[in-house]
């Protein structure tokens, strides 16, 4: 029997049993469809908000599966979406009735002390990747969140808690494998399809699919000084602007993100705390531990803070930090602004949105960038938001489908209340999937570029589920 799929232009499209059984023959990793035992397993993704029944699921061993797969789905016209660790918030990852291509068997690091460079799967999360360049002290600047896939983070920019001092993670990609719309796979970097090296490094999942990627690595050491200060919320907003006037002359090498939310039952919070709202000031410095200990004091010597747990960390264990806080499988609804500085309005504001937060799991972020990121030039890579020394994010999170509406509103209110003091721009790996009408704003100046470079790569918008730049 054949398959009905969903055509690029969202048409049923019949494929013959015999059709399907030839491209299952040439695949290496496995195919699922909605008949195996593993389909339910092989469909969700980091948010449970997204509960989608592709009609074929192509777990990818190899970049040649990859190639098979962008072939057959332009030869029949199908609907295809990419996943690598499928935790983009907007659930572009999984598709209703098309194809998904899974990266995410294709986990390997490789790491070459002497070059100080690691080629990597698309598939290797965030963790995979720490875990193999560990041992030399080294690092890719990447994000806060270990379970988080390389390839969505980079493709979108990238950054977290060496950002500062090493810039984005795109400021760290050397070259990558992709395979084309036209399932042919080139090589990217700065002499090899340099147009489309530049629209990979923040241009999203718009331009083909990168089947490795090759990494400069950076110095971090065996151990980076960080942890937690916690405040209780009552005169954060006071704090945060001692925070953000001490921020702007920090050096690269720290970095202190804010996040406003319950207090988790930590074992270092007095227990009277636990679940009340907190500030918690999470901070890293990478480098000499005298030297982090010097540049901290200020900031952990701001308020009467109710625990202070900053000590010297193995830089892969801190970045797995905040991974209970972030743990698959809850509901979540995100809003993200960028800000050029931490104005007091926008302080003043996303306080009194914490304040109204309406369960246990939700929190509001605001993340520390600036530093080296900022000293490349916007026209450099795709990358627009050069400008932006913070940014913050309302993550709305919960259990129950009946609180959908309110924990929806209550992220769009934050942002609504916010929008005053922000500088327009947005980071596409944190925005959902209702957000259409700001891709253009997002990318900023580097729009016209990236439209010019899609028609090049891909006219026909076959990778078209994600922060879409239309052709
Ligand atoms: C809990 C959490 C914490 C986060 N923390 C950070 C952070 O600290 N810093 C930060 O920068 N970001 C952070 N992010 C955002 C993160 O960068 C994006 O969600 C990113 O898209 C995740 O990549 P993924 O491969 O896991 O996602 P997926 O959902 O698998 O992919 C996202 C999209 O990327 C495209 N894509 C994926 N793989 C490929 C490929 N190989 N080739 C072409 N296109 C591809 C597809 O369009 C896909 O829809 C966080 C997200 C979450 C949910």
């Amino acid at each position: 029997m054949g398959m009905i799929f969903k055509s690029i232009g969202g048409e049923p499209k019949d494929i013959a049993a015999a059709t399907l059984e030839e491209f299952r023959r040439g695949i290496r990793g496995k195919v699922v469809d909605p008949k195996a035992s593993t389909y339910d397993d092989a469909r969700v993704i980091w948010n449970a908000t997204i509960d989608r029944r592709p009609a074929l699921i192509v777990k990818c061993e190899e970049a040649a599966d990859v190639l098979r797969c962008v072939q057959f789905a332009r030869d029949n016209g199908l609907l295809v979406a990419v996943r690598g660790g499928g935790h983009h918030i907007a659930g572009n990852a999984i598709c209703d009735e098309g194809m998904v291509i899974d990266l995410s068997p294709m986990r390997s690091v490789n790491v070459d002390p002497q070059t100080s460079q690691a080629r990597v799967g698309p598939g290797a999360t965030l963790a995979d990747v720490d875990a193999a360049t560990a041992p030399y002290g080294l690092a890719v600047p990447t994000g806060i969140n270990s379970t988080t896939g390389i390839a969505g983070l980079t493709l979108g920019g990238g950054f977290g808690w060496i950002t500062r001092k090493y810039g984005l993670t795109v400021d760290s990609l050397v070259a990558a494998d992709v395979v084309t719309a036209e399932g042919k796979m080139l090589r990217a970097s700065s002499t090899e399809n340099a147009d489309l090296f530049w629209a990979l490094r923040g241009g999203g999942g718009n331009f083909g699919i990168v089947t490795s990627f090759e990494f400069k690595l950076r110095a971090v050491g065996q151990q980076v000084l960080s942890g937690l200060v916690v405040h209780s919320l009552d005169g954060a907003d006071a704090l945060l602007k001692q925070y953000s006037a001490l921020l702007e002359r920090s050096p690269d090498e720290l970095t202190c993100w804010a996040v406003l939310r319950d207090a988790p039952p930590l074992p270092f919070l007095p227990t009277e705390w636990h679940g009340r709202k907190v500030l918690v000031l999470a901070m890293c410095y990478v480098g000499d531990l005298a030297e982090g200990e010097r540049a901290t004091a200020a900031i952990r010597g701001l308020g009467a803070p109710i625990a202070d747990v900053v000590g010297p960390n193995p830089f892969a264990g801190w970045q797995t930090a905040f991974d209970p806080l972030l743990t698959p499988g809850a509901r979540n609804y995100w809003k993200t602004r960028d800000f050029a500085e931490l104005s007091d309005g926008a302080i003043s504001a996303v306080v009194e949105a914490a304040r109204a937060a309406p369960g246990p799991e939700c929190e509001i972020f605001i993340f520390h960038i600036g530093g080296a990121a900022t000293r490349v030039p916007v026209s450099s890579t795709a990358f627009p938001q050069r400008n932006a020394h913070f940014g913050m994010n309302v993550h709305s999170r919960w259990r129950d489908q009946s609180a959908d509406e309110q924990h929806i509103e209550w992220a769009r209110r934050a942002f609504e209340a916010t929008a005053p003091f922000a500088s327009g721009t947005a980071y596409v790996n944190f925005m959902p999937g209702d957000e259409e009408e700001r891709v253009q704003g997002a990318y900023g100046e580097n729009y016209a570029r990236l439209m010019e470079i899609k028609r090049r790569y891909d006219p026909k918008n076959l990778f078209r589920l994600n922060h879409n730049i239309v052709p």
